[in-house]
């Protein structure tokens, strides 16, 4: 939890949110700025700041948040046309906040 952190709030429940999916380490919700029809944010509970801060003890969440992926794909009808899994890594990279995501863009 890190203060000022708007995924820390979304994740604590401070900023309520519509979870389409949750479970004890991550939340799925829709990106309030969608690219597409399809566009959710998978997010962790621990606070990490992004790719380049993950430690050994973060494999079994980051392989998890890509495998939710591929399930909300298929929850949400886009798995057989198609579908992109994306994270922005800092500024440069595109990173507008700064707690780890993916992005379900379909
Ligand atoms: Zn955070």
């Amino acid at each position: 939890m890190e203060k000022d952190c708007i995924f820390c709030k979304i994740v604590n429940g401070e900023i309520p949110t519509d979870f389409l999916y949750e479970n004890d380490s991550l939340v799925v919700f829709k990106d309030i700025n969608p690219q597409a029809p399809v566009h959710l944010l998978i997010v962790p509970k621990k606070h990490i700041r992004s790719i380049n801060d993950l430690t050994e003890e973060d494999r079994k969440i980051v392989s998890e948040m890509i495998i939710t992926g591929r399930d909300m794909a298929e929850k949400e009808s886009v798995s057989k046309s198609g579908y992109k899994l994306i994270f922005h890594v800092e500024k440069g990279g595109g990173q507008l906040v700064f707690h780890l995501h993916m992005h379900l863009i379909g």
